[in-house]
């Protein structure tokens, strides 16, 4: 009972990629980055067994970003062809590649970096891949001009990459979508059904990362304009809570997300952001359980999971460390006042 688990990035050691940013580039030289990689993940996966989490993940330190991890080995999306755009309904600015024809996927993007990390914990595992709606707003297209139709091609895709990760010894495969919480009508008219799309047929379990973004400047400015409600998940909750996915990860910690929106996800695990990623500000553990008390009062402690409410990455690495152990011991407050009060 209230399990806890990261949302996916965890920050990069110095010595693998430039620190405290995002997109950082990598340090080591091409012959050296794949060893420095796995040493990488190793060293994420013990900091979180040490911390305490349950449900462990690479920490994502095979890729230099969230979305274009997946992308750098898909036919059909040119590197060389960078443009700079604005994502996120033009939030902030990014450089991201073209797609120039048919996508096609030769192969597994990541099914060594699952197996390696498999081979080194026995923790329940977590993999995240970047959801179609996201991705779709994070490159620029040049062939389907088309965002529905891209997406669904790149559901098909993210499909076949996680029954593979699956059969690699997956058990929990996450879906980052951050773009729902911005594309509310898109998401309504056509994104479950490509999430629908991406997680057919998959008999581990499945969940969606859905926030409000890194904790960078231009997400902070952002959250400032969305009043004293944040009211996305209130359209999004009930359309996730009638599709098929197990889990949905969210922001919470710190966030103007009403309480009483929890109970849309009815029949759904709830990972809940307990930890804030846009400050450097380590919670205490008893402001982690404040927080989590407030879910339980619309989730059932069975369905409740806890997480940070975004990935790490730009954070410093001890700041990350103290988070992770902040959490950890925010979740074991609580679960020892249910141990300590009686059952029905
Ligand atoms: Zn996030």
């Amino acid at each position: 009972m209230l399990l806890t688990t990261i949302a996916g990035s965890l920050p990069k050691p110095a010595w693998l990629a430039r620190p405290e940013m995002l997109w950082a580039p990598w340090v080591l030289s091409p012959d050296l980055l794949l060893d420095g990689q796995r040493d990488a993940v190793l060293a994420a996966l013990k900091e979180q067994e040490s911390a305490g989490i349950d449900i462990v993940g690479d920490g994502e330190q095979s890729r230099q970003h969230f979305v274009h991890g997946f992308l750098e080995k898909i036919e059909g999306i040119d590197f060389s062809r960078r443009v700079t755009i604005g994502i996120r309904a033009d939030r902030y600015k990014a450089e991201v590649p073209t797609v120039t024809g048919p996508l096609r996927r030769h192969g597994s993007v990541h099914r060594e970096e699952v197996l390696w990390a498999r081979a080194h914990t026995d923790r329940t595992f977590k993999f995240t891949l970047p959801g179609p709606l996201t991705i779709v707003d994070t490159l620029a297209d040049d062939h389907y001009h088309d965002r529905r139709r891209l997406a669904w091609e790149i559901a098909g895709l993210l499909n076949d990459e996680a029954r593979e990760l699956e059969a690699a010894g997956v058990d929990i495969i996450q879906f980052d979508e951050p773009a729902f919480n911005v594309y509310l009508d898109d998401v309504e008219s056509w994104g479950i059904d490509v999430m629908q799309r991406a997680i057919e047929g998959l008999r581990c379990r499945t969940a969606i990362h859905i926030c409000y973004g890194y904790g960078i400047r231009a997400n902070i400015e952002w959250k400032d304009t969305l009043g004293d409600e944040w009211l996305q998940y209130e359209r999004n909750f009930p359309l996730l809570a009638a599709s098929g996915i197990d889990q949905v990860s969210i922001e919470f910690a710190n966030s103007h997300v009403p309480t009483r929106l929890l109970a849309l996800l009815n029949g759904k695990d709830v990972v809940l952001g307990a930890i804030d990623v846009a400050t450097s500000e380590v919670e205490s553990p008893e402001q982690v359980a404040a927080t989590i008390r407030r879910a339980l009062e619309t989730v059932p402690p069975e369905r409740l999971y806890l997480s940070t409410n975004c990935g790490m990455a730009p954070l410093p690495r001890k700041v990350a460390r103290a988070k992770l152990t902040a959490l950890v011991a925010g979740a074991r407050i609580v679960r020892t006042e249910f141990e300590a009060s009686p059952k029905d």
